[in-house]
């Protein structure tokens, strides 16, 4: 089942999973799987408070979230388990793969254990299960710890970005940005992420600007989809308003790379100001 979104942060909206739990209250439910959308930290206290109420685990998708924190607290080290992803587009990256995150010694031997093949203690390969090639390659995690050393610093960029793209958004009306609710929530600001209301802007649409950016040759992208939406999970059951109807329809992922230039940031705003005749 998928949750919808909350309007604060874009995550998981805890009231929505309350209802989800209460529905599912005599069915089996595994996990919950809050993700911290473009860096921005989830109601994590509060997804965290219902899922001991009921009992259930959490596994936070951190994947864009490496550096974001929550009253101090780093994303990733909330739940019984988190992922991170070092993909190539994440804040960091060792081209592909990522990192699961635990406490609890016993899951991470145990991941290792099935990433490696699942090979029982003998000097000849032999198997009692079944077993994955999942590891990351010594060289991969090599590139990795380089790139760990650098994650402050790219931290900073994004945030820089961020506060860039609000400058020049600030005079303009029917723009809203991903933002953080108050000083709990620190976002790496992976993605710089906007909404545009066409009922504010005088008719301009998230699909306008997308497109005039794209004839500049400067890619941006709408949200992501939300998942009850997606093809293959058509009939699964979602719980919410609708929410993350709106943002996929109305929100826009800006440029939002490490290493924008001031000279990619003069073209990406005389591009917008165009859009926006400013
Ligand atoms: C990138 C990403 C993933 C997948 O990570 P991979 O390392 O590409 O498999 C999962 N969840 C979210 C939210 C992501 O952004």
């Amino acid at each position: 089942m998928f949750i919808d979104s909350e309007e604060d942060t874009w995550n998981m909206c805890p009231a929505a999973l309350k209802s989800a739990l209460e529905e599912y209250k005599n069915k089996p439910v595994k996990a919950i799987i809050p993700v911290h959308l473009y860096g921005m930290p989830a109601k994590i206290n509060e997804i965290q408070q219902i899922a001991n109420e009921y009992n259930i685990p959490v596994v936070e998708d951190a994947a864009e979230a490496l550096g974001s924190k929550f009253k101090n607290q780093s994303c990733g080290t909330f739940g019984e388990m988190a992922a991170l992803s070092f993909n190539g587009n994440k804040i960091i990256t060792t081209s592909g793969g990522g990192a699961l995150v635990s406490k609890h010694k016993t899951y991470i031997d145990q991941a290792r254990f099935l990433a490696t093949q699942a090979r029982d203690e003998a000097p000849h390969y032999q198997h009692s299960q079944i077993g994955y090639n999942y590891r990351m390659s010594n060289i991969v995690a090599g590139i990795g710890r380089g790139q760990m050393e650098v994650i402050d610093l790219r931290v900073e960029q994004r945030r820089a970005n961020n506060q860039r793209y609000r400058q020049f958004f600030s005079g303009i009306e029917g723009i809203a940005f991903q933002k953080e609710p108050n000083s709990d929530y620190f976002s790496n600001y992976w993605l710089t992420a906007i909404l545009i209301d066409p009922t504010l802007t005088g008719g301009v649409s998230r699909e306008d600007v997308r497109l005039k950016l794209e004839k500049e040759n400067i890619e941006s992208r709408p949200l992501w989809k939300p998942m009850h939406k997606q093809p293959v999970y058509k009939g699964a059951n979602f719980f919410g308003s609708g929410v993350c109807e709106k943002l996929f329809e109305q929100g826009l992922c800006l440029p939002s790379g490490s290493n924008l230039s001031n000279e990619d940031f003069d073209r990406i705003f005389s591009a917008l100001g165009k859009i926006f005749n400013v």
